[in-house]
This record gives structure tokens, sequence and C-alpha cells, in this order.
């Protein structure tokens, strides 16, 4: 068996814990509030976390080049971790990660040599230049163009850049800049060196949240670079090398999001035990802490095991997992996102005020469902990718993962798997109704179909996961399993739910061929779901919160 890429396990652990320690000292709550109080780059702890003696950066990048060649699996602990803390040093961080991204994917063998070394030993900070005032989610729609600067001879020897980017992080502190522009062959990225003539740095934002990171329009008027530093040295390979790592980067954004809704919800389970109103602690009372505290913990937890799946299939050589990772952001960001709110709601009037940082760790963890693309287009990307396989297939794509989960629950009946099984013949059979019912044009049913997609494949996950704890003998499986089953039952409800609005939703009352049709397939997906499969939710909560009630 090949092994994965990456660290071991005890040498991500150590970068970890480096990162903790460097993290918890450079940025104590009282720093976290300055910086975002005063919408302030901590230029300091990003150049400590890039110097020699931490070397954070080094983690993505390769071995050869002076890094570490951690994989994913690596850098989706160190993202969470960070986000946890610091959503906005997170995020200044990634965007070095991602400007990095198009030479390690793109790059010849000396471009790579070159500029990634430098990345490496002179821990360069670097920003990721697509996203246009008019260029958003809709990159092909961009307008910067590179000109060929031609020799005597007619031979290209540089490009001339022109054009604005909009939103960049590091756009007003990196020493480097990836910049995706129009050659005439394409859309094509470009390194572009800080004090460049001509490129200048645009409107600094004042933002909702992540504060700490600095966001800035970029400018480039005849900004003139050598041909060598075309990426790739072909032209119109631009969207291709952004497309190749989308797997790995939503992969990133989506463990900001766990992280980012994990750190508040931290906070308010640790508030929910000293709290005392009506006698006793928040804690004690049963459905503030199954509807603020352990759904959501579920949730994230859910999420992480999702995210730990896709990371191990990159690393072990899985290619063509942009719409795993888009499962992955978007289950990771919008968990995150809710947890974040609910820790607010937790705290009641402190949850809203300045001073108990949750309020700040929920506008930071707000742009994770927006950057890196919005929640929207991932639902978009899930629909349409997943749906063209179960009809390509005839169905036989879900099937196999509903077979998958059946073999799991005769292996082990204890970790919800026959609830996703019995959830994912239903998100199946959906599918396939509504594409013979032609109701697929319409957006609001794919978006639907990427909600049932997504929550099916995360509960899949997540029944592994708790199996294989199990196996292990790990001191948490009997919680993990009593996690999975609550999740698995989320899937039956988004999955019957799912049915209702797609079909449903387009029945016409007046037409009763159509209610007639529309009825057969709702009662059968509904029979699917008896209540003998799916009984037992609040006892398998409460287990998880009892536990949730011993940790420090
Ligand atoms: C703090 C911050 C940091 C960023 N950092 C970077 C960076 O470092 N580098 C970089 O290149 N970019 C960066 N971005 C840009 C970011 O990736 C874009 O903002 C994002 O992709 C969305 O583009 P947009 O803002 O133009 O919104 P739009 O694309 O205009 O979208 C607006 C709304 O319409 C929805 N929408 C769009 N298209 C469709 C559709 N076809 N169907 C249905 N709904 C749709 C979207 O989901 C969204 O809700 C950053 C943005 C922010 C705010």
């Amino acid at each position: 068996m090949n092994v994965p890429a990456g660290l071991s396990t005890d040498m991500c652990d150590m970068v970890i814990q480096t990162l903790r320690q460097v993290v918890g000292r450079e940025l104590p709550d009282a720093k976290v509030m300055d910086l975002d109080e005063k919408d302030q780059f901590p230029e300091d702890v990003i150049k400590k976390l890039l110097s020699p003696d931490v070397g954070l950066h080094l983690i993505f990048l390769p071995e050869e080049n002076g890094g570490l060649g951690g994989g994913a699996r690596d850098i989706c602990r160190v993202s969470e971790e960070m986000a946890s803390r610091d959503l906005g040093v997170a995020t200044a961080f990634l965007a070095i990660c991602l400007g990095t991204d198009p030479i390690l994917v793109g790059g010849t063998p000396e471009q790579k040599s070159k500029w990634l070394t430098r990345i490496a030993t002179e821990g360069l900070i670097v920003a990721y230049g697509v996203t246009e005032p008019e260029a958003g989610s809709n990159v092909a729609a961009l307008k910067t163009t590179a000109d060929r600067i031609l020799d005597t001879g007619g031979k290209t020897t540089g490009y001339r850049l022109n054009g604005t980017k909009q939103f960049i992080t590091n756009g007003g502190v990196a020493q480097i800049y990836t910049i995706l522009a129009k050659t005439p062959d394409g859309p094509s990225f470009f390194v572009v060196e800080r004090g460049t003539p001509g490129l200048a740095v645009g409107k600094h934002e004042d933002k909702h949240g992540i504060r700490a990171s600095n966001t800035t329009g970029v400018l480039l008027e005849d900004v003139d670079v050598p041909a060598d530093n075309l990426i790739g040295l072909t032209e119109g390979q631009g969207l291709k090398q952004a497309n190749a790592v989308f797997g790995y980067t939503r992969l990133m954004v989506g463990a900001f999001g766990l992280g980012g809704g994990q750190g508040p919800l931290d906070r308010a389970l640790a508030y929910a035990k000293t709290r005392e109103q009506f006698g006793a602690p928040l804690v004690e009372k049963q459905g503030y802490l199954l509807k603020l505290i352990v759904e959501h913990w579920i949730d994230l937890a859910a999420g992480r095991a999702h995210m730990e799946q896709v990371a191990l299939q990159i690393d072990s050589g899985g290619k063509d997992m942009g719409t795993e990772g888009s499962i992955a952001k978007y289950w990771g960001t919008e968990a995150g996102n809710r947890a974040a709110d609910a820790s607010i709601q937790a705290l009641g009037g402190y949850g809203y005020a300045r001073e108990y940082v949750v309020e700040k760790m929920r506008r930071d963890v707000r742009i994770t469902s927006i950057y890196e693309g919005t929640s929207e287009i991932q639902q978009s990307i899930i629909a349409m990718y997943r749906w063209k396989e179960t009809v390509r297939s005839k169905g036989e794509f879900y099937r196999d993962l509903a077979s998958d989960m059946d073999s799991l629950q005769e292996s082990d009946s204890e970790v919800g798997a026959a609830m996703v099984a019995a959830a994912v013949r239903g998100l199946n059979e959906t599918i396939l109704h509504m594409h013979q019912a032609k109701l697929t044009r319409n957006q609001i049913v794919m978006f639907t179909f990427a909600d049932m997609m997504t929550v099916c494949e995360v509960a899949a996950a997540f029944s592994r996961k708790a199996a294989r704890l199990k196996d292990e003998g790990h001191a948490q499986a009997e919680v993990f399993a009593a996690m999975s089953r609550v999740f698995a039952r989320k899937a039956v409800r988004m999955v019957s739910v799912g049915a209702d609005l797609c079909s449903g939703g387009w029945t016409s009352a007046a037409n009763t061929e159509e209610m007639a049709t529309a009825s057969v397939f709702l009662d059968g997906v509904k029979a699917r779901f008896t209540l003998e499969l799916t009984a037992g939710l609040w006892p398998d909560m409460e287990t998880v919160g009892e536990y949730l009630k011993t940790l420090d």
C-alpha cells in the first residue's frame, strides 16, 4: 500500500504544538481585540510565523524547495487550529499558500526552484490576485490584460499587465503577487514582485470581520514583467491551474469554517458551565445544551470527519477532488457560521458585547461562506457534478454509496449506517425523479440537491469514522457513535424535506396527474424513513451532552 503524502502524525502534532505556543503567546485575547478594533494587520505575528524559528509556511512547500512537504491532512489541521484562534491571521496565512499554489501546480522546475525556494527561505508574504470588480464568482469575466512585449525578431520577451484587482488578501503587504491576466491565448498567472513600476496598492477595505487581515485592491498600470514570470511558460493555463488546486484550497477554507465555529463554541460551553440562571448552571438546562451546544458540536465533528476523509484521499493521490472539496467547504463554513451564531445566543447579552470575543469570532467566520467560492457557487458545483454522475451511471453512483453503508451496518449496527443508507437511497430517487420530470433546469432544485448530497456524503464519512474509532478502541468511541447516529438522522430529515421541496415545490394542485405522480414519489421516499429506523434521537444527544459536561 502506498504511504499517503504528508508529515507523520508525530511531526504534525509537533507543528500544531508549536503553533499553539506561538499563537497563544503572540495573540492573547486583548491583542486580538485590539487588532480588530484598530483594523490592523499584525505584520510582527505573521513575520514570526514565517521566521526560520517557526517556519509555519514550510508545511505547504515541497521538501525539494526547502519546505516540509506537508499533505492536505496537515494543512487542514493547521488551518483549523489557526482559525479557532484568529481567522484574520489564518486568512493572511492562507493567502500566502493560495498565492503560492499556481507556481506549485503550474510552474516549471526552474520557476519552482526560484520562487518556492525564495518563499521558503525568505518567508515572503504572497498575495493571490484573481478577483476583479466585475469578475468575482465568474472568474472568466476577468478584464486584466497581459500583452506580449516583442523584440525586433518577434520573440516574446515579456508581458505588459493592465487592470484592477479587488479584495486581495495581503494586497497591501505582499512581497510577491500571483496575478491572473488575459494573454492572447487565454487567462494566465504571472509572478509580479512588489516594487515593479506600475504596481500600486488600491483601496484598503474596512471589513465586517477578519479585520486583522489586510484586504486591498491592486492596481496594475503598464506593469512589465519578464516572459519567465509567466507561470508554466505557456499562455492560457491559468484557469486550469486555479481549478487544479480547488479540491485542496476549498478543503482548507472548510477547515477555517470548522475552526471558526469551534472557537466560539468552546467558549460557549465553558461559559455555560459557570453561568447560573434559575438556580443551576446553564449547561444543566436540557434544551439549552442540546439546542445551542450539542447540535453544533455534532455538525462540526461530522464536517471534520468528512474533511479528514477527503484530505486522506488527496494525500493518497486522489485526483479530481473538486466536488468533494466543495462539499467540505459548503458544510464546514455553513456549520461554522451556525455554531458561531448559536455561541452568541448561548452567552445571551454577554455574547452580544465585544468584551467576550465571541461577537468578533462570529463576524470573522462570516467570510468563510463568501471567499474561495461562495456557498451558492459551491451548491451549483456539487449539484451539477453529482447530478451528471447520477444520470450518467443511471443511479449507480449513490446506489454504491448506499451499499457501502449497508455493509457498514452489517459490521457495526451502532453508527447510524442504516439511516445513512436510507437517506442516500431517498436522495438518489429524488435526483432521478426530478431529472425525469425535467425540473433540474431550476436552480433552486439544484441548490436543494446540493444540500441533500452534502448532508448524505458528510453523514457517510461520519459513520465510517465512528466505526473506525470503535475498531481502534478509541476512548470516545461511544460518544462518536452517538454523534454519528444523531447526524445520520439529520441526513434523513434533510432528504425528507428536500424531496418535499423539490417535487412538492413544483407540483400544481390543479393538475391531478402531476399531483398523483408527485404523491407516489414522495410516499416512496418517505416510506424508507420509518420510526423503527430513526427512533431515539434525544437520548443520543443527551449522551453527547453528558460527555461535553466532562470536558475541561
Ligand atoms: C475579505 C476578503 C478576502 C478576499 N481575498 C481574496 C484574495 O486573496 N484573492 C482573490 O482573488 N479574491 C479574494 N476575495 C474575493 C472573493 O473570492 C470574492 O469576493 C468571491 O468569490 C465572490 O465574488 P464577488 O464578491 O464578486 O460576488 P459576486 O460574484 O458578485 O456574488 C454576489 C452574490 O451572488 C451570488 N451568485 C453569484 N453568481 C451566482 C450564480 N451563478 N447563481 C446564483 N448566485 C450567484 C453569490 O453567491 C453571492 O451571494 C476576497 C474577498 C473578501 C471579501
